[in-house]
């Protein structure tokens, strides 16, 4: 039986832990939060005490946290580093988004050790999480790339390979930053259209079937009541939070400064998103930014 460590249960390691033990792997799981554990267990998981419990003896450890710092310390200098009591064999897959130097530095450590490393990170947000039908974006050798697909293809619909360490990283803030462009121009769009008499279901509708249609607008509409199960009709809950996506558009801009790559729209789309967490938002799911636009147009 193959056994995977699950570290992170929040709103994607959750179901991501789940769909692991639906699949009928043993899921050791570990969060800080005994709330995650709880739920985590509710679907099939055995629940660790720590961290280094669920790494002990594992095939796989399978991270899911919110910035390198965690991922740094989970797994190199923190009180009770990974990588003293995982095997050899083992692989880790880090799927949190995080710079690609750590996710680097991470892999170095790992491999002085002999222990296999990718970097994992995922697109496709909670509904895809909960669907098994996430997108993995992956740095690593050939070979972890082929080692990592039996449980990434538990996980996930399409399983794609970037190059190596760190590339799955870069990759991933490349297409966040564009996804934080699509959102800010389809809240931009919908506020207009609303604000000049349109019915906002109806015009995304017109704007799916024309030249603007894009993913914000096909699964993730930011205007409430038009999509049932978008957090949008949830009161902005639980989905990606505007402060995960402000941390992403750091990393972006970090790899922008670092290869003087210029980027204009997204520099303008981090600024909207940080205006909209200094007016209290940072908690909300990052399509709330539709917000910012109607209380400046009031
Ligand atoms: P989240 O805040 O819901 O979950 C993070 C979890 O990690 C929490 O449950 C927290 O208690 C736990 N945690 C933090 N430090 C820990 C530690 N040292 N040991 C054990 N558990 C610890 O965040 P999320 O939305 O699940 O995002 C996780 C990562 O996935 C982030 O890097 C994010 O950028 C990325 N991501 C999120 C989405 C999304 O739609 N939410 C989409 C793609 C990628």
């Amino acid at each position: 039986m193959t056994t995977v460590a699950f570290i992170g249960l929040g709103n994607m390691g959750g179901p991501m832990a789940a769909n692991l033990a639906k699949a009928g792997f043993t899921v050791r799981a570990f969060d800080l939060s005994a709330q995650a554990q709880e739920t985590a267990k509710s679907q099939g998981c055995e629940i660790a005490a720590t961290a280094s419990e669920a790494a002990t003896d594992a095939d796989f450890i399978i991270s899911m946290l919110p910035a390198g710092k965690h991922v740094r310390g989970l797994y190199v200098d923190g009180d009770a580093p990974l990588f003293d009591v995982i095997i050899p064999s083992a692989l880790v897959i880090d799927c949190s988004t995080i710079d690609a130097d750590t996710a680097r530095h991470v892999a170095a450590a790992g491999a002085e050790k002999g222990i296999g490393f990718v970097d994992a990170p995922v697109s496709g947000g909670v509904g895809g999480a909960q669907a098994g039908a996430l997108t993995f974006i992956v740095g690593g050798s050939e070979a972890q790339f082929a080692q990592a697909q039996p449980v990434l293809q538990a996980m996930g619909k399409n399983i794609l390979h970037a190059g190596d360490h760190g590339a799955g990283q870069v990759a991933k803030v490349c297409n966040n930053m564009l996804l934080s462009i699509l959102m800010a121009g389809t809240c931009e769009a919908i506020n207009m259209g609303v604000k000049n008499g349109l019915d906002p279901a109806v015009l995304t509708e017109i704007m799916k079937q024309s030249s603007g249609g894009n993913w914000a607008l096909n699964v993730y509409n930011p205007y409430p009541g038009v999509m049932k199960n978008a957090p949008a009709s949830k009161g902005y809950q639980g989905g990606f939070q505007v402060d995960l996506m402000i941390k992403d558009l750091g990393l972006a801009m970090d790899v922008s400064q670092q290869s003087a790559s210029p980027v204009p729209m997204g520099s303008a789309a981090r600024s909207l998103f940080t205006l909209h967490k200094a007016g209290g938002n940072g908690k909300l799911d990052f399509s709330s930014l539709l917000k910012l636009y109607q209380d400046k147009g009031e």
